[in-house]
Parts: C-alpha cells; sequence; structure tokens
C-alpha cells in the first residue's frame, strides 16, 4: 500500500497501517498524518494537470471538488471515493471587501466555502473521512461537534446510507440552523446536558465501548479532504500562490491541513512559493493567539515545548475559563490540532491574531452586504485580515484569500439580532458578547398597515 499513517512527531514516527482505526499515536500519543510512498504514486508534473479533468465531470468522483484531486490525496481506491458533490465552491474577487479593510482593488479574495452541500468546509473533510469511513467496514460514525461537523456527518451519512450517524451536542450552544440540519438529515441527536468540550470527552469513551467510527478533528483522512479547499483557491487563482490566506481558527484542523497541502506541493515541485498563512482567533477563544504570541510555543523542528502547553491550559482551568464568542464554531479552548497548526505556521512563515466578536461581527455585515454572506465564524477572517492591514503585516497591495468557512443561514439569529429593531434580542443574543453597536446595520422599518404610510416610508 503506498499510503500508509505516520505519527507526526519527528522523534518518533512510528508508521501504521492505512485502515487501523486510530486518534492518535499508540506509541507517543501525537498526532497522525496520512502520508503517501510519493515515489509509487502517480503524481502529476504539473498543476495544470487538473484542469483537463475537468471533462470527466459526468463521473460524480470527478465532479468532486475533492476528488478531483486523488492525485494528491490516494488513500483509496477512486471508485471507493464518497462523494455528495462538494466542494463546488466560489473563489470571488471582493472589492469593496477590499476597501473595507483598507486594501487595493483587486487584492482581495474570498473563497466561499459555505456554498458546500450542508453550507461548511467541513464537507470536504467528510467526504473523505466517510471514505476511510467505508474504506474500514464502519456501520455507525459519531462526532462531537459545535455544529457545522455534526450537520456534515448527518448529510454524508443520510445521503450516502453508508453507514448510520451519531452526533453530540453541548445543550444550548449549537445554532439553530446546524441543529436543524443534524436533525432532518436524520441523525440520532444526543443533546448533553454540558458543553462542547464535555461532549467530546463522552463521544471518544462511547466509540471505544461501541466500536463507533469517529469523525471528529483528529481524524487525519479528514484533514486530507480539506487540503482541497487550497487546491481550488489556487486552480481559481491560474495556479498562481497569492501572497496571504487567512483562516478562522477553532480546533485548527483547516490550517493544518492547509499547511499539509503547501508542504506536500512544495515537495512534490508543483509550486514554487510558499504563501503565508494567518490564523484568526476569536478574543474569547484566543488560546492559540496567546501561546504562539505571548508564550513563543513554536513548532520547532517537532521537538514542541509540551510543559508550556500543559502549564498554559493548567493555568487555564484555575482561573475557570471557558471559551466564549459569537462565533461558536470557533469557541474552543483546547484545539485538538494545536501541533499541526504549529507546523503549518512554520511552514507558512505564519501569523496568528485575535479580533473581538464587535470586530466580527461587523465584517460579517461587511460581507453580507457586498457578497455572499457567512456566518459569524467566517467573519473572523476578514476582521482579522483587516487589523493585519492595518499593523502593516499584509501589504495593502498583498494578495489575500480569505476563508469563507460557513454560510450566512447557519446562524440567522445572528444576523437578526444585528440589523433588527429588537434591542432586548440584540442584547441576549450579542450583547452578552460584548457587543454594543451595529454600525452597518440595515434596519427593518416598521409601519402600520396604510398604503398612505406605506408610500410614505419608501419616499
Ligand atoms: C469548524 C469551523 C471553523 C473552525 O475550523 P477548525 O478547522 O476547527 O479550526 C470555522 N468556521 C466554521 C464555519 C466552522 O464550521
Ligand atoms: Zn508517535
Amino acid at each position: 500500500m503506498t499510503a500508509f499513517q505516520r505519527c507526526i512527531n519527528p522523534k518518533c514516527r512510528s508508521t501504521f497501517g492505512i485502515t487501523e482505526v486510530l486518534h492518535r499515536c499508540p506509541t507517543c500519543g501525537s498526532l497522525l498524518d496520512v502520508d503517501y510512498e510519493w515515489d509509487k504514486v502517480s503524481v502529476p508534473k504539473s498543476l495544470k494537470y487538473f484542469e483537463q479533468l475537468w471533462s470527466e465531470r459526468s463521473n460524480p468522483v470527478r465532479f468532486s471538488g475533492v476528488w478531483r484531486f486523488h492525485e494528491l490525496l490516494p488513500f483509496a481506491p477512486i471508485d471507493q471515493c464518497v462523494t455528495i458533490g462538494e466542494g463546488q465552491t466560489i473563489l470571488q474577487k471582493n472589492d469593496a471587501v477590499a476597501s473595507y479593510v483598507g486594501k487595493d482593488a483587486g487584492s482581495l479574495f474570498l473563497q466561499y466555502e459555505g456554498l458546500n452541500p450542508s453550507g461548511s468546509f467541513k464537507d470536504n473533510g467528510m467526504a473523505a473521512g466517510t471514505t476511510h469511513g467505508r474504506l474500514v467496514g464502519a456501520k455507525q460514525a459519531a462526532c462531537a461537534s459545535t455544529g457545522n461537523t455534526s450537520a456534515s456527518l448527518a448529510l454524508y451519512c443520510g445521503v450516502s446510507k453508508l453507514m448510520k450517524s451519531v452526533v453530540f451536542v453541548g445543550s444550548g450552544k449549537i445554532a439553530y440552523g446546524k441543529l436543524s440540519q443534524a436533525l432532518d438529515y436524520g441523525a440520532r441527536t444526543v443533546q448533553i446536558r454540558g458543553d462542547f468540550d464535555d461532549a467530546m470527552q463522552r463521544v471518544q469513551e462511547v466509540s471505544k465501548k461501541k466500536g463507533i467510527y469517529l469523525l471528529n478533528s483528529l481524524n487525519p483522512f479528514r484533514l486530507e479532504g480539506q487540503k482541497t479547499i487550497m487546491f481550488r483557491v489556487l486552480e481559481a487563482l491560474r495556479w498562481e500562490v497569492p501572497d496571504w490566506i487567512v483562516v478562522p481558527g477553532g480546533n485548527l484542523g483547516n490550517s493544518s491541513s492547509f499547511g499539509k497541502a503547501f508542504i506536500e506541493l512544495h515537495m512534490l515541485g508543483l509550486i514554487d512559493k510558499v504563501p503565508r498563512l494567518a490564523v484568526v482567533n476569536a478574543a474569547g477563544a484566543d488560546s492559540l493567539c496567546r501561546l504562539y504570541n505571548d508564550e513563543g510555543l513554536r513548532w520547532n523542528g517537532g521537538d514542541i515545548d509540551t510543559a508550556k502547553i500543559d502549564a498554559f491550559y493548567a493555568q487555564m482551568d484555575q482561573e475557570n475559563r471557558r471559551a466564549d464568542t459569537i462565533a461558536s464554531a470557533i469557541e474552543i479552548n483546547r484545539p485538538v490540532n494545536l501541533t499541526k497548526c504549529l507546523r503549518a505556521l512554520d511552514f507558512c512563515n505564519g501569523v496568528v491574531r485575535k479580533v473581538t466578536d464587535q470586530e466580527i461581527i461587523d465584517a460579517k455585515a461587511q460581507v453580507g452586504a457586498n457578497g455572499f454572506g457567512c456566518e459569524p465564524a467566517s467573519a473572523a477572517s476578514v476582521a482579522g485580515l483587516k487589523k493585519l492591514v492595518e499593523e502593516g503585516v499584509i501589504g495593502k497591495d498583498e494578495r489575500a484569500v480569505c476563508i469563507l468557512t460557513g454560510y450566512q443561514l447557519k446562524d440567522p439569529n445572528a444576523t437578526v439580532a444585528y440589523h433588527g429593531n429588537d434591542r432586548d434580542f440584540f442584547e441576549s443574543y450579542l450583547g452578552k458578547h460584548g457587543i454594543t453597536e451595529a454600525q452597518y446595520a440595515n434596519r427593518p422599518v416598521v409601519v402600520d398597515n396604510d398604503i398612505e404610510k406605506i408610500l410614505d416610508v419608501l419616499n
């Protein structure tokens, strides 16, 4: 087999077969990668190769925006790959948002991953994750989720009928757009009286006890699918590597997979320039930002200062600090892919910033007013870019791509609370996250049911 699993710790590097179901390295406990004997797989000589595959669009696997790049994630035979039509996403040059963040016209691009079948980028990973589940004969798959992973898992299982899905969510924290998807798509939905971290803990215990295939962020196969977001960005830019990729950071799976994509493309000689990576935390869930900027934590050739991480979390627990942000998809204080993200930041000469919920919700309004819209977590990328331009870290003319991770209707409450006239709703939904203003609000006009008064309003 040319694909295998490998521990990311350079001191360990243990390898495991592709059909072994593991969550961490059994030898040292580090995260696992999917890796390949690249000299034994046929890798295209140029990324242009993938353009000719457009002519094979009648084949569902080649129509997929994930499996169209099968040669760069060849862990399963192509006829075994699961697809429901993911990855038909758009890279949009957006000059209005460029102006908002202080950038030159033509220099800002938005990558709309909300256009995926379940409305978030998670579908890229789920196509790959369920493919591996199928490979190992899984009958049931489970995840814990702040919402989008559960929606995606529920959809993939519901459509493909390959396995049953069980999703664990904390109670109260999940946006209704996302919860409604899990229910509608037929997942067994377990609402635990607790938060995301509690749900995460339980799903691991349960899947171990019942032999259920786990599709949370630790799953390295999911991250293989998410590499293709970068392949599509490059393709849309006619294979010209941009200067910056800006992405929100939650569990740090996406940033990790982007880094892996560029490490591999560079190693295979398919790109000669590596973009810089900016990972953006919410201020209320800023572990990466604190560890990277305040504590100076680095990949350091894989020799990560784990004592620093342990001390950080111990302090966090002691202060009883809990993640808290309107951007529920990144409301995570213990990102499971932290070490892989450090590797990505190292390779891509990355930076990390945090943005307030006020900055996030204003950026979201700007994306909505000038583009296809997005959910709050996605707008952290635009808010983060604005900050980095103000700081002079990102040049006005440098080409930057913001990843819009999820669709606008995922969290309609946030949008209606911002634009609407109901001050109580504003306070209860946004105010409690420290949001005080709605300077880009597009207020609905309330008017008596009277033709004259309605005409007056429109004058
Ligand atoms: C999952 C998710 C994120 C966070 O991505 P990570 O890979 O966990 O860092 C950001 N935005 C949205 C909409 C998501 O669903
Ligand atoms: Zn190991």
